[in-house]
């Protein structure tokens, strides 16, 4: 009987567990987490779609797991699913040399680069200096909404839950398992351990702002804003730092940075201050490794761009158990006994 188990109840651990257990109904799947929602690092995030912070993770593969991801958050938005809303977003640079055509513009609906007019309009609007720019539409998701639906999904599949802090990837919890997905985000830097795996930290405000329907972000300014379903969150910072306490220095930049952009954020309540360490690697690691008779399949290091790559994340994960258990047909066959 294949033993499966997930480490990690993020948004790249949740996903593997749902797409296996939904997949292979008869096996044996159980999700090992430390921490679940509300206290991963996804819960804090914007939850907005965009290839962010993702090291020089190949394009091919930004494009290949961001549009399958796209188009989940799509279909999502179609029946109303994860408190999923469609929005446009305005990505503008200062310096017009930074600016660059990405890869994946031709899959996302509505690309289009800001021309001289537009960016003239848009620097007025949100005072700012803009030289370049870019619009399309994109998805923003509500982290904790589809957390806790994808582990009520996993746990209706007849998944099991464990909540266990590992000490490695020998850890003895892990000994009855043949295949291990190792989804643990930061926690991989001391799992593995994985020394390329760092915090990259980042605070934001989530505030109460029903009138703001756009994503605007500051690349150079180092501001975002991003709407929720219920709230609008402010943002932000990215620093190689593991302190998760929040800073009234960054408070300060977060505030004044994006009441820039839009002064109506004056009358905007501030319902919470978050600090999250996202799980920044040179590059994503998404791989199989056979080593002590086990398959050992790592999923880690997304950065900025856990809510942009989950779903297609997952299914290279289903695609490289599939195969696992293709060519140990043995394996799988017991296991249907
Ligand atoms: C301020 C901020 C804003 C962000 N905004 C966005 C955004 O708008 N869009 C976007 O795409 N991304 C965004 N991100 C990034 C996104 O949140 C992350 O990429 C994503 O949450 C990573 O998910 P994960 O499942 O890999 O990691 P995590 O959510 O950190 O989950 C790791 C899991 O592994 C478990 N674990 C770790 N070590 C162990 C162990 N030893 N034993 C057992 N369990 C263990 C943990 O308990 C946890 O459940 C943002 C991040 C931050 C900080």
């Amino acid at each position: 009987m294949t033993k499966i188990a997930v480490i990690g109840a993020g948004v790249i651990g949740l996903t593997c567990a749902v797409k296996i257990k939904e997949t292979y109904k008869d096996l044996d799947v159980v999700l090992i987490s430390s921490e679940f929602s509300p206290n991963t690092t996804g819960d804090g995030s914007g939850g907005l779609w965009l290839p962010y912070l993702c090291g020089s993770t190949p394009y091919n593969l930004i494009e290949k797991w961001g549009a399958e991801t796209y188009r989940f958050l799509y279909e999502q938005w179609k029946t109303g699913g994860y408190g999923v809303c469609m929005l446009p977003l305005y990505y503008f640079y200062r310096t017009k040399e930074k600016f660059h055509t990405p890869e994946w513009a031709r899959m996302v609906f509505g690309y289009h680069e800001l021309d001289s007019k537009e960016l003239e309009h848009y620097s007025k609007l949100f005072s700012g200096k803009y030289t370049a720019g870019q619009t399309f539409t994109t998805f923003v998701c509500s982290p904790p909404t589809l957390l806790t639906h994808f582990l009520q999904r996993f746990e209706q599949a007849n998944g099991k839950v464990l909540q266990a802090k590992l000490t490695s990837l020998q850890d003895p919890l892990l000994a009855q398992y043949d295949v291990v997905v190792n989804c643990s985000g930061l926690g991989a830097r001391f799992l593995v351990p994985d020394d390329r795996v760092v915090p990259l930290r980042g605070q934001v405000l989530r505030v109460i702002a029903p009138w703001i329907n756009q994503v605007v972000i500051d690349e150079e300014g180092g501001n975002y804003i991003i709407p929720n379903a219920q709230t609008v969150v402010l943002g932000g910072t990215s620093q190689k730092d593991f302190n998760t306490e929040v800073d009234p220095k960054d408070t300060d930049f977060i505030l004044n940075g994006c009441k820039r952009i839009m002064p109506g954020l004056e009358r905007a309540e501030i319902v919470k201050r978050w600090v999250g360490l996202r799980p920044s690697r040179d590059a994503v690691r998404l791989e199989p490794e056979e080593k002590n008779g086990k398959l050992y399949i790592h999923n880690y290091g997304h950065g900025g761009s856990g809510f942009t790559l989950f779903w297609g994340c997952g299914e290279e994960v289903l695609q490289i158990l599939q195969t696992y258990l293709n060519k140990n047909h043995k394996l799988y066959i017991n296991s249907k006994l």
